[in-house]
């Protein structure tokens, strides 16, 4: 874990309830497989008991889902400068 990394989130915390998901990229609640673009849907990161979240936001059914979001930060950052994320804009990524 690298603290410069969670340094470069800290703006994109948010609370939400969010369901765990085992499968990573694919929703608990629909079954929604987001593979190919769930960078785009990530709506921010939480702290659980777990540890550090990425929340992600399912374009099917709008619910919210969760796995463990530790390395995850390098590629959100990097969808966010690109400009493909839903919820971010380029100009505030860190
Ligand atoms: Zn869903």
């Amino acid at each position: 874990m690298e603290n410069e990394d969670l340094k470069s989130i800290s703006k994109y915390k948010i609370e939400v309830y969010a369901k765990y998901t085992k499968g990573v990229y694919v929703c608990p609640h629909c079954g929604n497989d987001m593979l190919d673009r769930f960078y785009s849907n990530a709506k921010g990161f939480k702290d659980s008991h777990f540890g550090l979240m990425l929340i992600i936001e399912c374009d099917k059914c709008f619910e919210n889902f969760c796995s463990h979001g530790i390395g995850q930060i390098p590629y959100f950052l990097e969808n966010v400068a690109k400009g493909k994320n839903k919820f971010f804009k380029p100009d505030e990524a860190a």
